[in-house]
């Protein structure tokens, strides 16, 4: 194993470029340049770019481009060292992670300072058939093969002689009500509505299922916004299944837990996220699948080592006794005082907790329809869906990403969605496993 013997200026290692990773690393590197201080910054992560999720159900229905979702890091962060890899264990008494890669052998890091934001994973609650045959929606492959599998399905049930299988062709189910699955729904149903249009069949052939424990869709956004959502998603003719999950899943059918059978041969699991797996390999104290912190994001009886975003269990100091919500929200401004804490432990100013009010969600619904609740005011229909857009549009750290995603969202308004298929992501490497890392059930 290649070792990095060094004796230059102190290193902090963040591991993770997703919005609480990419955010440290681009602040500390602003105080740093301020300061004068020299100090390495290391960000070990498998992809060269950082994953703006918000938009991947956009992705899966065809209105945005996934090179648009994907910030460059080497344009992004020009200060910052990259180690293309993933970090797979660390040893916190020596302070080294141990880097592997598919396309060198593994390498073993030193660091002074140690990030951890490697995000989260979906969780797959152990419903049979689920690793195997459902698909997640957290990263780019998994928002193609969605797509993909869509119009793949569509395609071939145009030829079908069979009305059982054609129907089972013509059937979509995502499981998960929460914005994520609702936002791929609603994204899927204006995909297949654009293909009936253009092959001149009733769209209401093709049938979207959408399932959820919860009472509520989106119970996020409040009551008077989830039951609009409600309204409008039946008017659209998804058939919505609350108190009502998945019990067994195999390659052409889906068991609901009230029995229902569903023939179909997509179906997307966005049913909420636990901590990503390499955390469990550190044997710290854990809370609900994340990272315990402190308030400083700060790991208890470890002053060098921090953590923040999806993967840590930072105490929500305006609701005590919560830790805060997996959000883009919270991981961005995690990543904020994670890079002011981690530079005042080196000396550089002084660290604070990190205290952040919900300022609301944006939730795209496809054609012509959005919610929103910023700042708590409720909207609903055009003035949510052009705060929605102008929220991502202003969201996404780079120029060149905020002009392609403008673009996007305008051919969108102006043309039909494109129904061509690339073929550029296999199902094997969609699956749970290859795509998120989730080691598969044995
Ligand atoms: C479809 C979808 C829609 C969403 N919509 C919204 C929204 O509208 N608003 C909102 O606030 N939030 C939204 N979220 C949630 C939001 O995306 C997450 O809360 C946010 O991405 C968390 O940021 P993070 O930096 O903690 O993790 P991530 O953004 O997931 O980044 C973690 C990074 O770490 C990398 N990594 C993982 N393991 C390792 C390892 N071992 N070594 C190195 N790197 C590793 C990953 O590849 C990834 O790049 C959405 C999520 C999804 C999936």
């Amino acid at each position: 194993m290649a070792e990095d013997k060094r004796a230059g200026p102190e290193r902090v290692v963040i591991v993770g470029s997703g919005f609480a990773g990419f955010t440290c690393a681009k602040r500390l590197c602003k105080v740093l340049a301020r300061t004068g201080r020299e100090v390495e910054v290391l960000l070990v992560t498998p992809n060269d770019y950082m994953l703006y999720t918000p938009l991947l159900p956009d992705v899966a229905g065809g209105v945005i481009d996934p090179r648009f979702v994907a910030v460059s890091l080497a344009d992004a962060l020009p200060r910052v060292r990259l180690v293309i890899g993933k970090a797979e264990a660390v040893d916190l008494d020596n302070k080294t992670v141990r880097v592997s890669s598919e396309h060198q052998a593994d390498r073993e890091l030193s660091w002074d300072r140690l990030v951890l934001t490697p995000g989260s994973v979906t969780r797959l609650f152990d419903v049979p058939g689920v690793a195997e045959h459902a698909h997640g929606l957290k990263t780019v492959a998994e928002a193609l093969y969605l797509r993909e599998q869509l119009l793949r399905q569509l395609e071939l049930a145009d030829f079908e002689d069979d009305p059982e299988v054609r129907q089972a062709r013509r059937t979509v189910v995502v499981v998960g009500a929460s914005y994520a699955g609702t936002e791929l729904i609603a994204q899927l149903r204006a995909l297949a509505d654009a293909y009936a249009a253009r092959r001149g069949f009733d769209p209401a052939e093709v049938r979207f299922v959408l399932l959820d424990m919860a009472e509520r869709v989106m119970p996020e956004v409040g009551d008077r916004l989830s039951d609009k959502v409600l309204n409008v998603l039946r008017e659209r003719g998804i058939d919505i299944r609350l108190k009502t999950s998945l019990k067994e899943l195999t390659e052409r059918q889906a068991v609901l837990t009230d029995g229902t059978v569903v023939p179909t041969h997509t179906v997307a699991w966005v049913t909420g996220v636990t901590g990503a797996p390499m955390l469990e390999s550190l044997g710290l104290p854990m809370e609900r699948g994340r990272l315990v912190v402190d308030a400083t994001l700060s790991v208890p009886g470890h002053p060098d080592v921090f953590a923040g975003g999806d993967a840590a269990a930072v105490p929500d100091l305006t609701k005590p006794g919560k830790i805060t919500p997996p959000t883009a929200q919270h991981a961005s401004r995690q990543g904020k005082a994670l890079a002011r804490n981690v530079a005042a432990s080196l000396g550089i100013g002084g660290a604070a907790p990190y205290k952040h009010r919900d300022m609301g969600l944006v939730v795209d619904l496809g054609p012509h329809f959005a919610v929103a609740n910023p700042l708590g005011v409720n909207l609903s229909g055009f003035p949510a869906k052009a705060v929605t857009r102008a929220y991502h549009t202003i969201a996404v750290p780079r120029p060149v990403n905020r002009w392609a995603i403008t673009l996007g969202y305008l051919t969108n308004s102006v043309t039909p969605r494109p129904l061509s298929l690339l073929g550029l992501v296999s199902r094997e490497e969609a699956s749970f496993d290859s795509s998120e890392g989730i080691p598969a059930r044995r």
